[in-house]
């Protein structure tokens, strides 16, 4: 007798009582453990989205559930009203882990990206003395920051951006990769108060700029007085094998700071997603003191930033990517899987390239933008017991969770392998 999938009624339910904001793979998800997920049926599968690099500890990591439970059932929420016995502790881990001086909490990511616009443009008039109203910010075309009403004015999805203006104003767009384009802008353009850059374009499609290309970037910012901003939301955290992606092809657990040849130092550092390893939704600015205290009571504030739950459970999900070597393991089956992709590739018409860095990685498949076949290929991938997503047109992500081991990843090369020959 043929089962009969008990998914239908879930997404029916999405369908027809909720906003139609996204367009998933037809999977219902039910539970998780580590690099595994279930659904509602009771199928296994290998997670190689890791909720855009959010579940990079794992998904349900005992030692985050703990911090998650304890503190749920001691404290929950303050308020900023009042201080937290969480919060000071919080934030001299971070700042320490991280190496800055202050860290401003609050709880997404587009949460996070505007705060740090709101710390830049107040730092260009107040420090560098950028007349009023004048102050503008450099982006890069193609960029994914969040979907706030500021952040999608600087978007170059049409999607995301028309017929919802008038957008904010103050945002000068250039290439991604382009240091000429920075530098042309940089010397036309006195009122700059920040560059906004994604050290890897994640959403994009995984797009890895030039070796050199943040370093030469943060050289410039420099010059002109201007604040080098890195989103390393999605990138962070040991994604790309190192601490962050600022740290380039640096391997240390996260003191690539004293190796400034191949760290550099953002002014602004902007943290999301795994910074609480899914479990809680928590993000942060950190910059140094002489630019975060531009910022005064009553200027900036979230009432559940900085809360006793998203401090626990993110000091123990930091702690974990550490204990856990996550990083270097990140680093290592990244060039495994990379390689093994590429193997394949030489000899496939399907895949045109591979990219990446640490497990962050993506293939672009060998069809026109707006053909299905990369959704197709997600969909047989989840028939064979592995999720990932279509990025932007024919280019799919593949990022799992960084405790992956080598054997695990093996099985799902296999996984990939075998439902791209089915393309052919
Ligand atoms: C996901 C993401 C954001 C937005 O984070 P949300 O938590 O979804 O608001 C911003 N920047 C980058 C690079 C991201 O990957």
């Amino acid at each position: 007798m043929e089962t009969i999938s008990k998914a239908s009624n879930f997404i029916d339910l999405e369908l027809d009582n909720g906003a139609h904001d996204y367009h998933p793979i037809p999977v219902v998800l039910e539970r998780g453990e580590g690099v595994y997920l279930w659904d509602v049926d009771g199928k296994k599968y290998f997670d190689f989205l890791s909720a855009y690099s959010a579940v990079n500890q794992g998904h349900c990591h005992p030692r985050i559930v703990n911090a998650l439970k304890n503190q749920a059932k001691t404290l929950t929420l303050t308020s900023r009203a009042f201080h937290n016995n969480k919060l000071g502790s919080y934030m001299k881990y971070v700042t320490d882990y991280f190496n800055f001086e202050r860290l401003l909490p609050s709880n997404t990511g587009a949460e996070a990206v505007e705060a740090a616009i709101k710390i830049t443009r107040k730092w260009g008039y107040t420090v560098k003395g950028i007349p009023e109203n004048k102050a503008e910010i450099i982006v890069c075309s193609q960029n994914f920051h969040g979907r706030t009403s500021t952040i999608i004015s600087f978007s170059s999805d049409p999607g995301s951006k028309s017929n919802f203006g008038p957008h904010a104003q103050g945002f000068i767009t250039i290439p991604y990769n382009d240091i000429e384009a920075l530098e042309a802008v940089l010397e036309t353009h006195p009122h700059v108060a920040g560059f906004l850059v994604e050290p890897i374009q994640g959403e994009a499609g995984v797009y890895t700029p030039d070796e050199d290309f943040i370093k030469k970037a943060k050289a410039l910012c420099s010059e002109f007085n201007v604040l080098l901003m890195a989103d390393e939301i999605q990138t962070g955290i040991g994604r790309t094998g190192s601490l962050l992606a600022v740290c380039g092809t640096c391997s240390c657990e996260g003191h690539c700071q004293q190796q400034p040849d191949t760290y550099t130092r953002p002014d602004v550092l902007i943290l999301g997603k795994a910074i609480s390893g899914g479990a809680y939704p928590v993000s942060a600015v950190l910059c140094d003191s002489e630019i975060m205290d531009v910022i005064q009571p009553g200027q900036h504030g979230s009432t559940f930033g900085g809360n006793p739950m998203a401090c626990s459970v993110a000091m123990e999900a930091l702690e974990v990517i550490r204990d856990e070597k996550l990083t270097q393991n990140a680093r290592r089956l990244g060039k495994l899987f990379r390689a093994e992709m590429q193997a394949y590739i030489d000899q496939s018409s399907i895949v045109l390239k591979v990219r990446g860095r640490g497990l962050l990685n993506a293939i672009v498949i060998n069809d026109s933008e707006d053909s299905k076949t990369a959704w197709n290929i997600c969909l047989k991938l989840m028939e064979n017991g592995l999720l990932a997503k279509p990025t932007h047109g024919n280019i799919i992500r593949f990022a799992p969770p960084l405790i992956m081991t080598e054997e695990q990843l093996r099985e799902c090369i296999v996984i990939i392998i075998s439902t791209l020959k089915s393309f052919e």
